[in-house]
């Protein structure tokens, strides 16, 4: 820390992202992205957006708005773009949170949710998940107070219903509930379709995992239109031009292949249900996950061992060195190809021990 470093947020503990090695190759399980490049039409529409990069982008994104909201059923006013969706909950924490109105959070999720907390100086409750990793809505407190809810969860891949959501909207209507469902593609419910029935619900999507763009930062929130306009009030006084033109029509592009995305992402249900079974039979306990990666554990083998053993082996996952899940590792569903090489590694460290 420098001496000039404001003491605003000096005891500030920033969030560790997933590595990005560059000095090899890896086959990389770490970091949730999808194994399939983006289609055809979004390689196309960057290539020809780049040739228009001397001009600003469009700072309200209407036709990224306006596809998504033909997309999705919803009103352009009931959407905002973001510059991934770790942009859009930032915002989130600024504009619904404050000193009388604390974030509410599980102990084990996005470890990206406390840092944005502290970074707003706002206070927040951590509620514990259950022994077996699930997360009961009765544990959550009366008080008022932003829910954050990765929907499934991250790191464990669970995921609430619909009905079990409508339920906690309905009986807590004096608070915001913002649901993160940055996994839903892969087998999960989502909330959308009930955005319109609730003025206290903002769902925040990305395209970075199901729509292969993590490294075209784009996310968006749907909530109703006063919402959005309170996350606009953050974002006009932060970066308003917050996603770049190829970004943007990427994005467009993505939404009309969806086809393709959608085949992919049973393509990953598909391997998800292959590599839970492998890795039961070789004795781990693996949580019934609906994103695109597991989170497993074995008596025979600690989390960081197995980690690091992988890695010398070529191949990487991710360890949280962190009370509670030190024994865990999360990995990324890959192609069926990439599966069979991780098992294959597995059982060869398991024999070893
Ligand atoms: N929410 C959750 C639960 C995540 O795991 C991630 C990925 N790290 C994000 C949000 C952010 O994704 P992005 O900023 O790439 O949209």
């Amino acid at each position: 820390m420098s001496r000039f470093f404001s003491s605003r947020y000096a005891g500030l503990t920033p969030y560790t992202p997933g590595e990005q090695p560059q000095e090899r190759k890896y086959i990389k399980l770490n970091t949730n992205e999808s194994p399939f490049p983006p289609s055809p039409g979004v390689l196309k529409a960057v290539s020809e957006e780049s040739q228009r990069l001397q001009l600003y982008s469009d700072p309200e994104s209407r036709l990224l708005r306006g596809a998504l909201a033909k997309h999705y059923g919803l009103q352009t006013e009931q959407l905002l773009v973001g510059n991934g969706s770790d942009e859009l909950l930032n915002f989130a924490f600024m504009a619904f949170c404050d000193e009388n109105c604390p974030a509410i959070f599980p102990d084990i999720t996005y470890g990206f949710y406390p840092v944005y907390a502290n970074l707003n100086h706002i206070p927040y409750q951590e509620i514990p998940l259950r022994e077996d990793l699930s997360f009961s809505f009765e544990d959550l407190p009366d008080r008022k107070g932003t829910v954050f809810l990765a929907n499934p969860n991250a790191p464990t891949g669970i995921a609430k219903s619909v009905t079990e959501i409508e339920q906690l909207l309905q009986k807590r209507q004096d608070s915001v509930l913002v649901v993160d469902e940055a996994y839903v593609d892969f087998g999960a419910e989502s909330v959308l379709p009930i955005v319109n029935r609730y003025d206290n619900l903002l769902v925040i999507q990305t395209f970075s995992k199901s729509r292969s763009m993590a490294g075209a930062r784009l996310g968006f929130a749907a909530g109703c239109a006063e919402l959005i306009r309170d996350l606009n009030t953050l974002k006009y006084s932060t970066n308003p031009y917050n996603v770049n033109r190829m970004t943007s029509a990427a994005g467009i592009a993505a939404l009309q292949e969806d086809a393709y995305y959608r085949e992919n992402a049973r393509i990953i249900e598909e391997n998800r249900r292959f590599t839970t079974d492998a890795l039961r039979e070789l004795g781990f306990f693996v949580p019934d996950s609906k994103a695109n990666f597991l989170f497993a554990r074995s008596e025979r083998v600690n989390g960081g061992k197995l980690y690091r053993d992988l890695k010398e082996r070529g191949i990487l996952v991710r360890h949280f060195d962190k009370p509670r899940i030190k024994d865990y590792v999360r990995i990324t569903i890959g192609t069926r190809e990439q599966m069979e090489a991780l098992l294959k590694e597995i059982k060869a460290i398991l024999e070893e021990q």
